[in-house]
């Protein structure tokens, strides 16, 4: 492997290079895989974090191997309540749980960093036992002097190792004054590159870009660097997928595996996801936290298939069709993953969500589902004023949320839509009835509603449907000289208040006889 790695490495053409690659990982043999997907809990789980979950439950259900979900709250300045309970019932809910977890139990737990500290205690004392760490007394002001005096110098600022020379009688003298002392690693030089699995070999000697890091700070806290390689050891994880913004951290937590001489997992880093103007993403842009876009009516497989359909990682696959989360990891395959940073089109993810919905409504059991969090969306929307709707039953009946749904899946993103302005009418009588730019009707209005009315009454029950009822319509525009477009548009903007819609025959019929017939009469209160 190290001198495979090192041959790709070596080789001057990219595009070998890259086949390379794509050989060795389309080779790679993966068994009793365990992955991790370890958050800090500082808040809500966003798009860049479910990417990083799924594709960790993705890579573990395609080789049968474990996911789990592991809490790293070591630096509780940044804690936010309740934040890790939240992300788990996320990750509940997107469909991708893990097989272990704080709440779900495991035989390697705990889950949570903040619980493990004798673990790290134990640890380091390893490290400065065989010498690969050593105790750091430098004062904060110290610190300081040299980030200045870099800065100054217009260089990055590291530590300059100092204590790496402290004679062991000077560090028990300072121990015991009482001077408080962090502990960190011994850094050495890189001689050969790592591979990941998804980037191919990557060298990178962190010796010259960093001065020795801190594993445990002066009040006993362990940094992430040191919690999360001695938990990813004790846990057995065998593959770590993450970001890439923690690739040059690899190498230093390499030296970590070799300073305990245990052999390091494998690691797979994931691209940056960017916003479509090509900044980076936010943890703290709201429009991407996963419950907001729960809320906005996206379902789990709408959001799963928009993150991989960026991030890649399948073969052959079909662009137009919402793959479920068992099917996503059938089709699985690192070796595909995109390694560009990628940049997010927001409105593909309302193409999912309409396609999703359309799957949805051709599982009954689904239907049912999709129509009953449709009932209750409509009812927190429209409280007050359907509780004054003669026909409140039938509209909030199931049956008739299926046949909205049913009508309008080519024309929403979400069910969330369906309570828009655009689709008031729906549910409950316009707020207002612009008359301005209907066209003048000699006979006035109230007759041709009257007419309409009398009509819509009169048609059987088993010709409700759209082509007979815009035929009806023409006839009576006809009768009072009024032209198709003319007549559609009274029709429209008296049943819905738009001046712009859906065809009217399509909204007569999606409404109902009754419905309708209320709709006409409460236009012709507010027109005569
Ligand atoms: N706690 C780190 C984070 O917040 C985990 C990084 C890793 O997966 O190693 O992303």
């Amino acid at each position: 492997m190290k001198f495979l790695t090192q041959l790709i490495y070596d080789q001057p053409c990219l595009r070998v290079k890259r086949s390379l690659v794509q050989f060795f990982l389309s080779r790679a043999h993966h068994s009793n895989v365990r992955v991790r997907f370890a958050p800090s809990p500082t808040g809500h789980l966003h798009l860049g974090g479910l990417r990083t979950a799924l594709y960790n439950f993705l890579f573990a259900r395609a080789h049968g191997g474990v996911s789990l979900l592991r809490i790293e709250d070591t630096d509780q300045s940044r804690l936010v309540p309740k934040a890790a309970e939240a992300l788990e019932d996320m990750l509940q809910w997107a469909k991708i749980p893990p097989d272990e977890s704080p709440m779900t139990g495991g035989n390697k737990g705990p889950y949570v960093q903040s619980l493990r500290s004798k673990l790290y205690q134990e640890h380091i004392q390893t490290l400065l036992k065989n010498g690969t760490a050593y105790k750091c007394f430098c004062s904060e002001m110290r610190m300081e002097l040299l980030r200045k005096d870099a800065l100054r110098r217009r260089e990055v600022p590291k530590y300059d190792n100092k204590c790496r020379k402290l004679p062991q009688a000077k560090a028990e003298e300072l121990e015991r004054q009482g001077v408080p002392y962090c502990i960190r690693l011994q850094l050495e030089h890189i001689n050969e590159p790592f591979m990941d699995l998804v980037y191919g070999p990557i060298f990178h000697d962190i010796i010259q870009f960093e001065g020795d890091p801190v594993l445990m700070k002066s009040d006993g806290f362990p940094t992430y660097h040191f919690a999360n390689v001695v938990d990813d050891h004790l846990m057995e994880i065998t593959h770590v997928l993450r970001g890439v913004e923690w690739q040059v951290s690899t190498p230093k937590h390499l030296l970590l595996y070799k300073a305990f001489g245990w052999e390091p997992p494998q690691f797979a880093h994931l691209p940056l996801i960017k916003n479509k103007d090509g900044s980076k993403l936010s943890k703290r842009q709201g429009d991407l936290h996963i419950a907001n876009l729960r809320k906005q009516g996206y379902s789990p497989e709408a959001i799963l298939n928009f993150v991989t359909d960026i991030g890649g990682g399948f073969e052959d696959r079909d662009q137009n069709r919402v793959l479920t989360v068992d099917e996503l990891a059938d089709k699985f395959n690192l070796s595909r993953l995109n390694t560009h940073s990628c940049r997010l089109e927001v409105e593909k993810l309302g193409y999912f969500n309409q396609l999703d919905i359309q799957r949805q409504l051709r599982n009954d059991h689904e239907t049912l589902q999709l129509a009953t969090q449709l009932q209750s969306l409509v009812k927190s929307e429209f409280k007050e004023r359907l509780s004054d709707s003669v026909a409140q039953e039938k509209i909030l009946s199931l049956d008739y949320m299926v046949k909205v749904l049913q009508w309008s899946q080519t024309r929403i993103t979400s069910i969330a839509d369906l309570v828009s302005s655009k689709f008031t009418y729906v549910w409950v009588v316009p707020d207002n009835l612009p008359l301005q730019g209907l066209p003048p009707v000699a006979s006035g209005y109230a007759t041709l509603l009257n007419d309409l009315l009398r009509n819509v009454e009169e048609t059987p029950d088993n010709y409700f449907n759209k082509e007979e009822l815009s035929r009806r319509v023409k006839m009576i525009g006809k009768g009072h000289k009024l032209k198709t477009p003319a007549i559609m548009k009274f029709v429209r903007m008296a049943i819905s208040g738009l001046q712009e819609g859906p065809p009217v025959g399509e909204m007569m019929e999606v409404l109902g006889k009754e419905t309708t017939l209320l709709r006409l009469q409460h236009a012709k209160q507010v027109i005569s």
